[in-house]
């Protein structure tokens, strides 16, 4: 592709993917913003976008036969889906005498697969990973391109728009590549140097929030690594090791993408589902588990299609380990409204959290409540998500069963669905532990 004279920048609208379940709409909108920010991106380069609706192998092979292209250059993806597809498109192009070129290091700062412990093909615990991962050179980012030239009388569909997409959350954030890089920038030099103490602080809110920029690959990995170490410190220094974390996940996704469905350690779990599971499950999905600090990031969820890392952790322990509902019920609901959803980050974080992935102390459970206390000690961050606690002061928020005196009724709010002495000796016992 360096040095072509023609380039076809090219986006395949792909209906196997709404069938395969993965078009969210907080996801569609957000990527209908990436598409016109690069499409503007083109424009002032000479370029623009071409975008096509239907089966990505047919449309890829119409359009590479209309440009008269060679070669055909694509980012890689890692779920079992992608590969499939990846690979018909590769038996396609390479059936007409055209060459597919698949880019690793597009998406992820180490690929997977270029570092692997010896006798496995993926690392399976982080923290030899992250040494591995670290002493690897780090790619230095391209500017883009002054001028893209495309090739004249290719058709386009009209681009997708962000507002044209039904059932988005109220307060999702702007996509695209330009947003992105500004967030990256004004994160870098304003938070990062206390992201250390402050990433854990749910009310602080002080984490980049880069996710669905790095997911769409509107930000690049490996440039936020660079702009993180040009700045320097503890906190630039912690932010990269969770970029290490995405690397992680993949690297296990890229090598085992069967995890993004099947337990990827086994502990021989019943879980609950369907209807056994149905009342709670409903409960957790609506925010009104009766656990304050829980209910606060499933809210946070809906209405954002995003939540903190702090609250991901407490609502999926939660789920899986104090109500011993399947995992996957979980990261499904997840997928449905997270605008980072990610087949990698998503399901083997569920499963770190469930104790059925790479976590080295699967049985552990996190206390909603003193989590609650520990990361939003004031009760700020569920004083903004559930409003019908407002009035409560400081960490009383989080125990609202406790307060003496207090007319129940004035507040609209259900009692603890569980009590958790009781979901952790459930736990413990489906874990066949005393
Ligand atoms: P920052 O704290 O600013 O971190 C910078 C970047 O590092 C993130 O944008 C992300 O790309 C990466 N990162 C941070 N933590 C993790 C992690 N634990 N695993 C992998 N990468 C990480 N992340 C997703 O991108 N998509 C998902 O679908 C997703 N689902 C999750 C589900 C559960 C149950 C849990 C516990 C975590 C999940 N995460 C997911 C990881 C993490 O919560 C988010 O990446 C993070 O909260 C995004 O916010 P941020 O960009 O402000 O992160």
């Amino acid at each position: 592709m360096a040095g072509a004279p023609e380039t076809v920048p090219l986006f395949v609208r792909d209906p196997a993917v709404d069938r395969a379940g993965f078009a969210a709409p907080n996801r569609l909108a957000f990527l209908a913003d990436c598409l016109a920010d690069l499409d503007a991106g083109l424009r002032e380069r000479g370029g623009r976008l071409v975008v096509r609706g239907g089966d990505t192998v047919a449309e890829v092979c119409g359009v590479v036969r209309q440009a008269e292209a060679d070669e055909v250059h694509m980012a890689a993806d890692h779920s079992a889906f992608a590969r499939a597809r990846e690979e018909r498109l590769r038996q396609a192009l390479e059936s007409e005498g055209r060459r597919l070129y698949v880019h690793d290091a597009v998406t992820t700062v180490v690929p997977p697969g270029d570092v692997t412990p010896q006798g496995s093909d993926h690392f399976a615990v982080f923290t030899p990973y992250f040494r591995r991962w670290s002493a690897e050179p780090l790619r230095t980012p391209l500017a883009a391109p002054r001028t893209v030239r495309v090739p004249h009388g290719l058709s386009s569909e009209r681009l997708p728009t962000s507002a044209s997409v039904a059932g988005v959350s109220e307060g999702l954030a702007t996509g695209g590549e330009t947003e992105g890089r500004r967030r990256l920038g004004a994160w870098v030099s304003r938070h990062a140097d206390a992201y250390e103490e402050r990433h854990d602080d749910l009310a602080g809110d002080a984490t980049s929030r880069l996710s669905p920029y790095l997911h769409f690959g509107a930000v690049s990995a490996t440039e936020a690594v660079h702009r993180a170490r040009s700045r320097g410190g503890a906190g630039a220094e912690a932010f990269v090791r969770q970029l290490c974390w995405r690397d992680f996940h993949r690297q296990v996704l890229a090598a085992r993408p069967e995890t993004a469905v099947e337990d990827y350690r086994p502990r021989h779990d019943h879980w609950r589902r369907g209807a056994d599971a149905g009342a709670d499950l409903k409960a957790w999905r609506e925010g009104r588990t009766g656990y304050p600090v829980v209910d606060a990031a499933l809210r946070q969820l809906a209405h954002e299609g995003w939540m903190h890392n702090r609250g991901r952790l407490l609502a999926a322990s939660f789920l899986a380990k104090t109500l011993y509902v399947d995992w996957r019920e979980g990261a499904r609901h997840f997928l449905d409204l997270l605008v980072d959803g990610d087949v990698a980050n998503n399901q083997l974080n569920w499963q770190w959290v469930a104790g059925t992935g790479t976590d080295t102390r699967p049985h552990r459970v996190l206390n909603p409540v003193l989590q609650g206390k520990r990361y939003d000690p004031y009760g700020a961050y569920v004083r903004r998500w559930v409003p019908e606690l407002a009035q409560l002061p400081g960490a009383s928020i989080h125990e609202p069963w406790k307060l003496k005196g207090l007319d129940r009724a004035a507040y609209d709010y259900p009692d603890p669905i569980v009590d958790l002495a009781d979901g952790l000796a459930r736990f413990r016992h489906a874990r066949g532990r005393d």
